[in-house]
């Protein structure tokens, strides 16, 4: 052993081993699953970007841009971000690439954010997501929303609940954020100690705040349902009758504008009652209709929604999830006792056939192998010695049987049908 002291992951960020992973991949899978069968397909964009991808789209005065962004200049002297969350990426690679519209893209990706750590909440979180682009029709604010809600209710979450609202669009917003302004100047004294100061510099910020000061001064101000123009009230109730039409059920929020600057139109998020409040949102998105012009593109209607991974997990643990989203475990472990490496080929001929096999190494004893066999979850061992070896014979034997050492001895060129039959009985 070194003296070195040993390296630990960063505070906020996790490594995860199995078989935690077969949860993570589970949920993936699933996700790719409801992607693909909406019409979204896959989307790979660079961890980092130019900071003013992020700057530009979520808003240089979001909390995420100003508090939490990991920015960095590279040896080359260029100032990048490692990407705090999805949308503004795609995005920008939809404005580079110019794809057919309506262009539909899904992703699984970590997001980066200096946040005080802590249950649910961390430096490097993953989140799954789709983006849209290439309409304003409300029918596909209903398809991404829908999509999320039947993804979730696939996992088998069943207390989430989903809030909703309109933040109009650039002019109705425009007027919104006016009033407020002028609502919020005359009662600067009564905000709590962070925005006294610092509403102007995102006065929709304060929707946001959690504390008694922040929420009194804006319940009594101006509300956002109230600046909605004509369109936009008919876009929000096409949204909510659509979702109503599927049996999705959602309540309106009049406060919800979330944190990044782009959003317009449809907001929404999903809730989920089984975790602790601060942390207790699993997913969220909307309308970003003038995010591809933003980051100079084409004007270009667009939506989307992510969700965190971590947070998806932890819901299913509190409220009890039972069974796996996939099981990962092997099928067969192979014991080799005949002294000079029949599995090597043995393995080869198992895996080929689709089975999950493993092995011992460095030519250990019977009976050290077969205490690797039990402890890897294997469901069946096959026995390999010296006296298999000569008379072209193997033994199998069933791991998890009650029964003492229930076990076949099978011809070797039967070995991959035998198993195979033992497996899927
Ligand atoms: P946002 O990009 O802020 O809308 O976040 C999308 C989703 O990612 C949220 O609904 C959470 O589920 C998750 N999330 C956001 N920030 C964090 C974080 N710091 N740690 C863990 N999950 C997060």
């Amino acid at each position: 052993m070194s003296d070195a002291p040993a390296l630990r992951a960063p505070t906020g960020t996790h490594d995860v081993l199995g078989p935690e992973s077969a949860r993570w991949e589970g949920l993936i899978a699933t996700f790719a699953q409801f992607a693909y069968r909406y019409g979204f397909s896959l989307v790979l964009t660079p961890m980092f970007e130019d900071v003013g991808v992020f700057n530009r789209g979520i808003g240089e005065h979001s909390d995420v841009a100003t508090k939490e962004m990991y920015v960095f200049e590279d040896r080359g002297g260029r100032r990048y971000a490692l990407r705090p969350e999805g949308t503004a990426s795609v995005v920008r690679a939809f404005v580079q690439h110019q794809p057919v519209t309506p262009w539909k893209a899904w992703y699984v990706t970590p997001a980066f954010r200096y946040e005080r750590p802590q249950a649910g909440r961390y430096r490097q979180h993953h989140q799954l997501g789709v983006e849209a682009l290439g309409t304003d029709d409300p029918a596909l604010d209903v398809e991404v929303i829908t999509l999320a809600w039947r993804f979730f209710q696939a996992l088998g979450l069943r207390r989430v609940r989903l809030v909703i609202n309109s933040m109009g669009h650039e002019e109705c917003r425009g007027r919104f954020v006016a009033a407020l302004s002028a609502h919020l100047a005359a009662n600067a004294s009564r905000l709590c100690d962070e925005h006294r100061e610092g509403w102007r510099l995102n006065p929709l910020r304060l929707l946001d705040c959690k504390r008694d000061e922040c929420v009194a001064v804006t319940a009594e101000g101006p509300q956002l349902p109230d600046y909605l123009c004509d369109d936009c009230r008919a876009h929000f109730a096409r949204v909510t009758e659509g979702l109503a039409a599927l049996g999705v059920p959602s309540t309106r929020d009049p406060r919800l504008v979330r944190g990044f600057d782009y959003y317009t139109r449809t907001t929404f998020e999903f809730v989920a009652d089984a975790l602790d409040g601060a942390q207790n949102a699993i997913g969220g998105g909307g309308r970003y209709d003038g995010l591809a012009e933003q980051l100079g593109g084409p004007a270009m209607s667009g939506i989307g929604f992510a969700s965190g991974v971590e947070r998806l997990l932890l819901a299913l643990t509190a409220e009890g999830e039972t069974t796996p989203l996939v099981r990962r475990t092997l099928d067969v472990f192979v014991v080799d006792t005949t002294g000079h490496d029949v599995a090597t080929t043995m393995l080869d001929d198992l895996r080929g056939a689709g089975l999950a096999a493993d092995r011992a190494y460095d030519g250990r004893s019977m009976k050290a192998q077969m205490r690797v066999a039990d402890r890897s979850g294997a469901r069946l061992a096959v026995l390999v010695g010296p006296r298999e070896e000569v008379s072209g014979q193997v033994t199998i034997r069933d791991l998890r049987s009650e029964e003492v050492a229930p076990q076949h001895v099978v011809a070797r060129h039967d070995l991959v049908a035998t198993l195979t039959r033992l497996l899927t009985k």
